[in-house]
């Protein structure tokens, strides 16, 4: 059809292109091109040839791009993410980590009047960091279920992967935050009772990278209090998925 601009067009199989490609989809792209010919036809006069397994990425990427990205879209999900501000974001909750992995007395910082958090009789000031962290909950309910051991082994934590995932920050983002805390709390450093019956690295994995998830999507959401905790959860847990495909850990290229 000569009435289709051609660049719209894979290449390969000649189906449109989004109309905003992702950097990784243009990286694949541009990787292909060099193992391609060129091989004009009526469908496509840009049209290129390669062994299937060179540019099967590239069809399965801009497929996935034309079908999540609207949703992504539709639900606010950022396309792109300022990297190089994330290290800095994470530094800055630097008391907020301490405090849940010290696990100390806490105020109360809920701006709800109805928070489910609040436990009647319970003084307010006698609030623990842990109390309403429920990746922390999460960690223990995995434990008391599967016992210490499992809940730390491998298996495991590939049937956690989704759970320790930040949301549409996606690898990419898991990477850099993880980078970070490393930085704010060597687990050498952390003290092993503090966080038992966690190890360190778990704690860090399981409870600290998801919290600074929620705290960053609350922050690109303008949300606050116990109410916007619970909204940037069901955030994150929605566009894991999304994070996951859009910013795998090698487009920073
Ligand atoms: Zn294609």
């Amino acid at each position: 059809d000569p009435s289709v601009d051609a660049k719209t067009l894979c290449p390969y199989c000649d189906e449109p292109l989004p109309p905003f490609p992702t950097p990784h989809l243009k990286h694949l792209l541009a990787t292909t091109v060099k193992k391609s010919v060129r091989n004009p036809r009526p469908t496509n006069p840009m049209g290129r040839k390669a062994e299937v397994t060179v540019f099967i990425n590239v069809c399965q990427r801009h497929r996935f791009e034309s079908e999540i990205l609207p949703e992504a879209q539709a639900k606010g999900w950022p396309k792109t993410i300022e990297w190089s501000l994330i290290h800095e974001r994470v530094m800055n909750m630097k008391d907020h980590l301490r405090a849940l992995t010290e696990n100390s007395i806490v105020g109360d910082d809920d701006d709800d009047d109805d928070s489910p958090w609040e436990i009647p009789g319970k003084s307010r000031n006698m609030k623990r960091a842990r109390d309403g962290c429920v990746f922390w909950q999460e960690a223990m309910n995995d434990v008391k279920e599967k016992g210490t051991r499992a809940a730390g082994n491998v298996k495991n934590q590939f049937a956690n992967f989704d759970k320790t995932q930040p949301g549409y920050y996606g690898e990419l983002g898991s990477v850099i935050i993880h980078q970070t805390l490393f930085e704010l709390f060597p687990p050498e450093d952390i003290q092993p009772e503090v966080v038992s019956p966690l190890s360190p690295k778990d704690f860090i994995n399981r409870v600290l990278l998801p919290e600074v998830a929620i705290q960053l999507i609350m922050e690109d959401k303008s949300l606050s209090g116990s109410s916007g905790s619970r909204r940037a959860l069901k955030i994150l847990r929605d566009s894991t998925a999304y994070g996951v495909a859009m910013f795998p850990e090698d487009t920073g290229e």
